[in-house]
């Protein structure tokens, strides 16, 4: 059986317990459980959150799952360190997924009048959104020409018992789904994933590839085993069989509604808006279902999921053109999407500025690039800033590229057109005098032996 949500919860409270956070006092939907995750994670605390007693919510909810580097790699079997390695490795095997004829999804079924979105424990995030979200769901849908499925998180607005308000504003397969079953006059037939392991997530909505390859088989790979499917109610799609809710439905051709605002990992409230509707046809779940919440705006959880799978992306490109780059970081301050931390060994001058111009063309949302050499951890970013302070002049290390193409949801570009400005923060490979402080290696080494907490 293909591990769940409650099997990673599980595991996180036996290994870890200090991660995970019971709560059980009596919280309102609206806005509550945002500020606890909030404060805590201004106190420098990321545990995953479950809420027992929420008023009017018939299904416990779990939130900040993957608010952490450490439960990603925990999640990976790994440590913090390997998590790109390991997402390099486990992104290139494709494992196709196996059919199963019973789960607990199926628990409970609500079909035609039953459907009732606004009995599911929806959170309402900030003060200026337009509504309760759906943040944690994996939306997934078949090609309209070739039947290849793809699976991406979109967010999802609860309008009323049986209608979503979805955006795919980021204008990718989902969309482009979309937009041919709309030519053809039919609606999308969709899928939304609510709740179910980090794995699964990694594989589907965090992975980007190519269009022609079906999520299930990657998130098959990220598994290590095939994904268990089972066939959804009303509708001709499979789902994974270990989700806690799924909801079944299809966008609808030709029509548009107003959807949002939300508040976005820019930390500012969005009204950008594909403003497509999702009319839904059934809901199943898991007898004491978890409901998944992925915590909204610019937050540890959702700046996570942009950053942490940008880094092989990125890493890959980069060690193409610069082999001896050695690590990237999309740091939080940046919104994880607008700055980003290289290091390198530079062995020619100029290929900072090589490994710079690789990175805003291959990540558009890019505006600050700062390259520095191996000795420094890009994942610190106090070191990042003192290599900035202590090895560069800005009249020779910064260069501006004024009106690129920018993210859409930068409140400071000019609809999406953007400057980028690149660092190159690395030492001179001649005439540099001073030594940088350390202390030696068998000195750490015995101290590293005598701490024990
Ligand atoms: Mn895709």
């Amino acid at each position: 059986m293909n591990p769940d949500l409650r099997s990673f919860i599980d595991r996180v409270a036996k290994e870890t317990p200090g991660d995970l956070l019971v709560v059980k006092d009596a919280l309102d939907l609206r806005y509550e459980p945002t500020a606890y995750v909030d404060e805590l994670a201004k106190r420098g605390r990321h545990p995953v959150f479950i809420f027992e007693n929420l008023k009017e919510a018939k299904f416990s909810v779990v939130t900040n799952v993957l608010g952490s580097r450490k439960r990603y790699a925990f999640a990976l079997g790994t440590t913090e360190d390997k998590i790109m390695t390991e997402w390099l490795s486990r992104s290139q095997r494709f494992i196709p997924p196996r059919i199963v004829k019973e789960a607990p999804i199926k628990d409970c079924v609500w079909k035609g009048a039953e459907v009732d979105l606004t009995s599911l424990p929806v959170l309402t995030h900030f003060r200026d959104d337009g509504g309760p979200y759906i943040t944690s769901g994996i939306v997934v849908a078949r090609d309209p020409d070739t039947g290849i499925r793809n699976a991406s998180f979109h967010r999802c607005q609860v309008k009323n018992r049986d209608t979503l308000g979805i955006s795919l504003h980021s204008r990718r397969h989902l969309w482009d789904y979309q937009r041919r079953a709309e030519a053809k006059g039919q609606n999308l037939e969709v899928a939304v994933i609510i709740g179910c392991h980090p794995l699964i997530h990694f594989g589907t909505g965090l992975w980007r590839g190519p269009i022609d390859v079906d999520e299930y088989d990657i998130a098959g790979s990220f598994l290590g085993e095939p994904l268990e499917l089972i066939s959804c109610e009303t509708v001709d799609l499979h789902v994974p069989a270990q989700s806690e809710v799924i909801v079944e439905g299809e966008i609808l051709a030709g029509v548009r509604e107003d959807e949002g605002p939300f508040g976005e990992f820019t930390g500012y409230s969005s009204h950008n808006s594909t403003r497509h509707v999702l009319k839904v046809k059934a809901i199943t779940h898991r007898r004491n279902a978890i409901f998944q919440d992925i915590v909204a705006g610019f937050s540890q959880e959702h700046n996570g999921m942009l950053a942490i799978p940008a880094e092989p992306r990125l890493m890959e490109v980069l060690a193409k053109v610069v082999p001896s780059v050695r690590d990237v970081s999309y740091p939080f301050s940046g919104t994880c999407r607008f700055h980003c931390y290289v290091s390198m060994k530079k062995v020619a001058e100029g290929q900072p500025k090589t490994a710079i111009f690789s990175a805003f063309a291959e990540d558009t949302s890019l505006k600050l690039v700062v390259v520095v050499d191996e000795d420094i951890d890009v994942h610190r970013e106090e070191e990042v800033l003192w290599a900035v302070a202590t090895r560069m002049q800005a009249d020779r290390g910064v260069f501006v590229v004024p009106r690129c193409m920018g993210a859409m949801l930068d409140p400071s570009s000019d609809a999406g057109l953007t400057a980028k400005m690149g660092i190159d923060a690395t030492l001179p490979l001649t005439g540099w005098k001073a030594k940088r402080c350390t202390v030696p290696e068998d000195a750490r080494a015995r101290v590293k032996d005598l701490i024990k907490y």
